[in-house]
């Protein structure tokens, strides 16, 4: 789950971590209060991604007035950057902040390790809205300093750090602190990154946080019954919403073949041999070992709610989950649906023949596979506008 920069930087302060003075604007009158105690200001545009900057998300107010303008065209916006897609964000608040002047801006981030089992610092000393060219073009700027899960960050972590940022004296100090409370609050909220990009050195010569992401981990959060709460749906792809309400693992892709399987390791290998035959998934889903019907037609009502998708392979291996239990859910869906796009068929496993007979005897025109390249093939011919 991600949230919002002015969450995230909330979030950090409580643990110590120095941020501009700022407050939330949902409306141009809002942001025009707000801004009458904190001039020259900066307006933020609150959406779930970077690269805001270069998108126009980023602009200073000199007057309460400038602000209230600036807000006025940024509220209600789509915003489109570089990491949002095509689609983009919906700005429905700002951040009116404290305009800091900035004299260098660095990158510092915290993640997870999977190589180590344990956390990462990386930090840059050139950070700012550059750093993804940067890390194309100079990698070994960017350096990774490892820390243990289990003991937590170390004095000379920070000290390292504050070597590749250059940093010594006070802002070193600053550096240390900061990391340590960094570390502490990603372990104790269950983060799976705080990124904080750029990290600055202000004017007058102090370090200080000016943008901050915090994403945290799905499967920690019901120990975080506050910080669920944070959650903001608008920002989120509509259909994963959807699925995640329905208890459905997916994921939305940019291809035309919907795909509706179960199991994450078919799921996985249906992509695969869809890729492998020249296709396109649209979709990456797993309707879970206990599906019900009521589950498997919310799927279908996922898929189908893709305008991209030009048929669907539905490929059930049936083991906990029964072929028939699948085959009544499409059946059902189908019906009530009215679907106009080919579905192409793979069953197998337990009570394959009564999930056979049930869409046999539908009257759908199913496009029943024999196995899984076989339905692959098929879904990508369907997909085409040809039959199999
Ligand atoms: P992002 O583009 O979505 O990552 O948004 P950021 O919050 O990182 O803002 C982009 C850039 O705007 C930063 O790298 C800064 O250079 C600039 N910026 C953001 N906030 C301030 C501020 O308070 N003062 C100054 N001087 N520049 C800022
Ligand atoms: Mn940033």
């Amino acid at each position: 789950m991600k949230i919002h920069e002015y969450q995230a930087k909330e979030l950090l302060s409580s643990y110590g971590v120095p941020v501009p003075s700022g407050k939330v604007a949902m409306t141009a009158d809002e942001a025009y209060e707000i801004a009458k105690t904190i001039c020259p200001c900066v307006i933020k545009a609150q959406v779930h991604s970077g690269g805001r900057g270069k998108a126009g998300g980023v602009k200073i107010a000199r007057t309460p007035e400038e602000a209230r303008d600036i807000a006025r065209t940024m509220l209600g916006m789509t915003l489109v950057t570089k990491q949002t897609g095509p689609e983009g964000k919906p700005v429905s608040c700002v951040l009116v902040g404290d305009a800091v002047e900035v004299e260098r801006e660095y990158y510092l981030s915290i993640t997870g390790d999977s190589v180590n089992a344990g956390l990462v610092l990386v930090v840059c000393a050139d950070g700012g809205t550059e750093i993804e060219d940067l890390a194309k073009t100079r990698p070994e700027a960017i350096v990774q300093i490892p820390v243990s899960a289990i003991e937590g960050f170390r004095g000379y972590q920070g000290i390292r750090a504050a070597e590749v940022l250059r940093l010594d004296g006070e802002n070193q100090k600053q550096l240390v602190s900061m990391l340590r409370a960094m570390t502490r609050l990603y372990l104790e909220k269950d983060c799976s990154l705080i990124e904080i990009n750029p990290l600055v050195r202000t004017k007058d010569g102090n370090l200080m946080c000016l943008d901050a992401k915090i994403n945290f981990d799905d499967n920690a959060l019901f120990r975080h019954p506050d910080l669920a709460q944070l959650r903001d749906i608008s920002q989120e792809d509509a259909k994963e919403y959807r699925a995640s309400c329905s208890d459905l693992n997916y994921v939305s892709l940019d291809g035309d073949i919907g795909c509706l399987v179960n199991g994450a390791g078919l799921a996985m290998a249906t992509m695969d041999i869809i890729r492998n035959f020249g296709g396109n998934p649209a979709n990456f889903l797993d309707v879970g070992g206990s599906a019900t019907t009521e589950r498997v037609k919310a799927a279908f009502e996922i898929l189908l709610s893709d305008g991209n998708v030009k048929a669907i392979f539905v490929n059930i291996f049936g083991g906990i989950m029964k072929c028939d239990i699948i085959a009544e859910g499409l059946v059902q869906a189908t019906r009530e649906m009215g679907v106009s796009i080919p579905i192409v068929v793979r069953l197998e496993g337990t009570n394959v023949d009564a999930g056979r007979r049930i869409i046999n005897e539908s009257g759908l025109s199913i496009i029943s596979a024999s196995d899984m390249a076989d339905g692959a093939r098929k879904a990508i011919q369907a997909a085409k506008g040809g039959r199999a």
